[in-house]
């Protein structure tokens, strides 16, 4: 599995061929022993004609020593006969002095059967042995010397000595017994028909499937042939001993091939079973949207698959091998990181998954579940862990939107609500404030009508009706902008609405010992906005800085500084800050601070920013907030500057909306 992403891709032509060409592999040792068989017959087969042609080229010269051996030894037997003629002149004509002769009984002891002794008229001199005696005293010999007789003749003076041998004896005892042994020596005439032989069942008769040769006798018999037939059986070639054994070899070989064809077929089938499943597994893992990541007892990575990679941005090469720490844990939390992977290789990683924070190649952060099970291998042995990864980036970024949704619901039922109570108490303080404007009025007529001109109590007075008057024109504005009425817009100059609104403030400001320093340019032009409104964004904003230093505690005189700018910026703007030397804002931006409800403060309602945001964005402005060169925040606005199209279109806006107001 782990042959890292020894990976099992679709098998190409290529391979196809090989597998194909290594399934007919079991034939080779096959063609190899078949090689072998043929050379070994090619050898055999040399060898039985090499073989041959000296048997036959040894039988040549044993058939021509043996004729020459019983040449001579009737060449001998002639010379006896010649010694016989010599002696006979001095002998009696009688059978009984021929029978006595020494030549003769040697000659008849040796090989003669008899001797005939013939006159010049061809008339039977004597012959030995005697007819009658021949039955009784030489059937030994008879029965010795089968088959037909031969005969020497010898004439001396007209006379004629005749011996007559056995072609048989003279074989068995002319030739010397290895010969014997190895042929079957025969005397045959010129008709085939035999004359004498060494064996008494010939083995001529039988003589096929064996090696004959003949030779011409001549000499002392003529017309006769001598033949050799050897003893031994010439087999044919395919029944010699190495022929049977290559073929029994062979026969093993086929046999062992079969064997070994079965075995690769099954090795072949298992083999392409196991690439069809192996092809499985990598499309699988390949398809799974859970990354799968294999690492031994020390965290090194042993296998990745595919979504993994995809995960992280990194490839299977890059990946398998590395050690921790790894390249897509986040370099900030690495520390806590290492701890959590210690933890997870002593096996302690939570059965149901645990969160984490990882890091693509481009930056990207991801949220991942990790699920960590132990790795075993085939002998049951636990050698890692293979953790299942599953990103759930885009299911927390939907939880983290279903959350701010509900929260935003919340603050916006708040803010109705509030907007609701607002409205109904702008409507309540209206009345009074109104009857108070009123009594006030009264007051003063009366008191003129009176004449009554102590010039406190009627300032007092004055004083009071204004600062009523002015709570009222507040509170209606405040209703009208809570109740989406457009603020009343006009030409206003901003230091002017700051200087206003820090006076109102004047004597808490001075209470706290705030230094306040104005930076107001010159030729700052007039802004399109709602004086009014302006102002209490204003001294929102100057009391939370006043609020921000205060809560430092008592410190010495002119530590405790607002600054006021107001210049142009760019074309089309007025910017403002207020700026102070508190605490600050510690990385808190703007939107932050503006949120509805947000507050730091223990009898703080969290509304102050969220109105003043909402106030400047109706006028088209923007704010933002940041760090002062006071040591303190900063909170800045931009106002757009008023001209006179601004006005006409704003008037017809506010037409408009009257209209609809009316017939809704
Ligand atoms: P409130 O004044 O009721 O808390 P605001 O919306 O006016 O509500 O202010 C929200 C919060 O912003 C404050 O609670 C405070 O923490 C922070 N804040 C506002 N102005 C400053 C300032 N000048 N310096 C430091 N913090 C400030």
């Amino acid at each position: 599995m782990f042959a890292p992403s020894l990976p099992a891709r679709r098998p190409g032509l290529a391979s196809r061929v090989g597998a194909q060409a290594r399934r007919r592999l079991w034939l080779l040792p096959l063609l190899a022993s078949a090689l072998f068989v043929v050379a070994v017959l090619v050898w055999a087969y040399r060898a039985e004609v090499e073989d041959q042609d000296a048997r036959r080229a040894t039988m040549i010269a044993d058939a021509l020593s043996s004729e020459a051996q019983l040449q001579s030894r009737l060449d001998t037997e002639m010379s006896y006969l010649q010694d016989l003629a010599h002696q006979i002149a001095r002998l009696p004509k009688t059978a009984a002095a021929l029978e006595a002769n020494p030549v003769v009984v040697d000659g008849l002891r040796r090989l003669w059967l008899s001797v005939t002794w013939l006159d010049a008229k061809n008339r039977i001199v004597a012959h030995v042995p005697d007819h009658q005696l021949l039955s009784g005293l030489r059937s030994k010999d008879l029965l010795d010397s089968p088959g037909v007789s031969s005969h020497l003749m010898l004439e001396i003076h007209g006379e004629k000595l005749i011996v007559r041998y056995s072609p048989t004896r003279l074989l068995r005892q002319g030739l010397p017994w290895w010969l014997t042994r190895k042929y079957d020596v025969q005397l045959i005439d010129g008709y085939q028909q035999m004359i004498a032989s060494v064996d008494e069942v010939p083995l001529r008769l039988e003589a096929q499937g064996r090696e004959t040769y003949m030779v011409l006798v001549g000499g002392n018999m003529p017309g006769a042939y001598l033949e050799l037939t050897a003893r031994e059986l010439t087999r044919p070639l395919w029944r010699t001993l190495p022929i049977v054994l290559v073929s029994g070899f062979l026969t093993l070989m086929l046999v062992a091939t079969l064997l070994l064809r079965r075995q690769v077929v099954r090795i072949s089938l298992a083999e392409s079973a196991w690439r069809t499943e192996a092809a499985w597994r990598q499309a699988m893992e390949d398809s799974a949207l859970v990354g799968l990541r294999a690492r031994d007892a020390e965290g090194r990575i042993l296998y990745v698959n595919r979504t993994f990679c995809t995960m992280v941005g990194l490839s299977a090469e890059q990946l398998v091998g590395l050690q921790p720490p790894m390249p897509y844990w986040p370099p900030d939390a690495l520390d806590e990181v290492m701890l959590r992977n210690k933890r997870n290789l002593e096996g302690r990683a939570p059965r149901d998954g645990y969160e984490a924070l990882w890091c693509h190649q481009d930056g990207r952060r991801l949220n991942v579940m990790v699920f960590e099970s132990p790795l075993i291998d085939a002998n049951g042995q636990q050698t890692g862990w293979m953790g299942s990864i599953i990103d759930i980036t885009a299911r927390k970024r939907l939880e983290a939107r279903e959350r701010h949704q509900a929260e935003a619901m919340a603050q916006q039922s708040r803010l109705t609500t509030l907007g609701e109570v607002a409205s109904a108490l702008a409507h309540q303080l209206n009345q009074p404030l109104t009857v108070i404007m009123g009594y006030n009025a009264g007051l003063q007529r009366m008191l003129a009508d009176a004449g009554y001109d102590n010039q406190a109590v009627l300032h007092a007075l004055a004083q009071q009706g204004e600062q009523a008057a002015e709570a009222g024109r507040i509170v209606r504005r405040i209703r009208e902008f809570l109740t989406r009425r457009g603020p009343q817009r006009e030409a206003c100059d901003l230091g002017a609405v700051a200087q206003r609104a820090a006076a109102l403030l004047q004597r808490d400001l001075q209470a706290a010992g705030v230094q306040l320093q104005w930076a107001l340019a010159s030729d700052l032009p007039a802004v399109f906005a709602d004086p009014i409104l302006l102002e209490q964004v204003l001294i929102n904003l100057l009391r939370n800085a006043a609020d921000a230093m205060a809560s430092m505690g008592q410190r010495p005189e002119g530590l405790a500084r607002i600054r006021i700018t107001a210049q142009r910026s760019g074309e089309r703007f007025v910017r403002l800050d207020v700026e102070d030397s508190g605490p600050g804002l510690d990385g808190r931006t703007v939107e932050h601070l503006s949120a509805p409800f947000y507050s730091t403060k223990s009898d703080g309602m969290g509304m102050g920013l969220a109105i003043c945001r909402s106030v400047i964005e109706v006028h088209h402005g923007g704010m933002d907030a940041g760090a002062s060169s006071l040591g303190g925040a900063r909170f800045s606005f931009t106002l757009p500057v008023f001209d006179a199209q601004m006005q006409e279109a704003s008037l017809a806006d506010e037409d408009a909306r009257a209209s609809l107001e009316q017939d809704p």
